[in-house]
């Protein structure tokens, strides 16, 4: 079963692969659904089919956007680029974009992305009889519907989403979005009005807020918890899912890294007939998340899934920064958030147990000039005792 994580950049990329990814997915600039991604230029993609083909890794590229006219005409050539590329796999929703795939780049499959909500074992055979090499089946999803769909149709490949953020509708077919604040969520732009704060009023009583749901923090009634299936990994595997997938495009390179190596490390557990150990879970809390629920693996109860009294994220820990290099005893750090002396931080690395924890006794400049504490966006050097193993990602436990 293979393990896919999101990269919304090239540099999220490579750390979904050093923290082991069997295949990653991402989106070029234009015709995915993660506008306010990074995204990777065309000659970023090209770099990045090199690097996931040399670590022995997939790539798939989403094309999964709902074409209107104007896009037609520009599909061709991106197409033919992703081919020529030697990507390994296009996910596609919109039939436009299928044919116009089967077309122009006949020789890379075709995935039948999740927006496409295939819901029964006959949507598969559809698309199965098409040409479609995967279904990433819909998130709507009960465990025993995606049995009766592998065993209707044991020739297509399946994927499932494990672990992240869910829509409160049906994948796609959301127009909140759009009415709310004129972003097509299908072209790439939601402005996630599902997690907004709601209120009711009484027309003639501009101003004043009525709560739906009596509650001192308001009331957020559309607004969906994250997506967890850790603890129904065995059962994932013994259906005989081809692919398990994370999301979050959006997320941070160690989101993307932390969730990837927890799932990575379990999968592995399991294969080895050993059960994935209770502190392996925890690090799924230790990265930025709505409360977890298991969605609709077993039966559906919207009071389990959805969150009414905050949309804020709960963050236990922060993300510092990323390990560039270490000569002798001194490592140098691309910041990405503030720490300070004394500060006690963890170094996280692709393999768990080699996880450690230290206490921050000196920061420098490049230039070697000391520091009290260090800003976002430079590169500082501390030093530590101990050789450590490439890639780490440096967090801190919030108080
Ligand atoms: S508004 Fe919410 S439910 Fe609708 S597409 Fe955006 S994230 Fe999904």
């Amino acid at each position: 079963m293979e393990l896919l994580s999101p990269a919304g950049s090239f540099e999220k990329l490579k750390y979904a692969v050093y923290y082991g990814a069997d295949a990653v997915y991402t989106a070029g600039e234009q015709f995915g659904l993660r506008a306010k991604s990074i995204n990777l230029s065309q000659k970023e993609l090209k770099q990045a089919v090199e690097f996931c083909h040399q670590n022995n890794v997939k790539l798939y590229i989403a094309v999964n956007i709902f074409a209107h006219n104007t896009d037609i005409a520009i599909l061709p050539k991106y197409l033919k680029f992703l081919q020529e590329i030697s990507v390994d796999a296009i996910i596609i929703s919109d039939p436009a974009i299928f044919s116009l795939a089967q077309n122009y780049a006949p020789l890379i499959p075709i995935h039948i992305s999740t927006q496409a909500n295939v819901t029964s074992w006959k949507s598969a055979e559809f698309w199965f009889k098409l040409g479609a090499k995967r279904i990433i089946l819909a998130r709507e999803l009960s465990i025993n519907e995606v049995k009766k769909i592998k065993t209707e149709i044991p020739e297509i490949e399946l994927e499932m989403f494990v672990h992240g953020a869910m829509c409160m509708s049906y994948s796609g077919r959301c127009l909140l979005s759009s009415f709310l604040n004129s972003r097509d969520a299908n072209r790439g732009n939601c402005s996630q009005p599902c997690r907004w704060q709601y209120n009711l009023i009484e027309e003639s009583r501009p101003g004043e807020y009525f709560p739906i749901e009596e509650d001192s923090k308001g009331t957020y009634i559309l607004n969906s918890k994250d997506l967890c299936l850790f603890d129904k990994l065995l059962e994932i595997i013994h259906t005989g899912i081809n692919s398990i997938k994370i999301e979050g495009r959006m997320k941070s390179l160690y989101y993307v890294a932390n969730v990837t190596r927890t799932y990575k490390t379990a999968i592995t557990d399991l294969k080895n007939r050993k059960k994935p150990s209770y502190n392996l879970k925890k690090e799924l809390d230790k990265v930025s998340h709505r409360v977890y629920t298991e969605g609709f693996f077993e039966n559906f109860d919207s009071s389990f899934s959805q969150h009414y009294e905050s949309s804020s994220y709960i963050r236990n820990y922060q993300f510092i920064g990323k390990i560039l290099q270490q000569k002798g005893k001194t490592i140098h750090i691309e910041v990405k958030a503030k720490f300070s002396l004394n500060d006690e931080l963890e170094i996280i690395f692709p393999e768990i147990e080699k996880d450690i924890k230290f206490k921050v006794r000196n920061i420098r400049k490049e230039d070697d000039e000391s520091l009290n504490f260090t800003k976002p966006n430079t590169i500082v050097k501390i030093d530590l005792e101990q050789k450590i193993p490439l890639h780490g990602i440096i967090r801190k436990k919030l108080i």
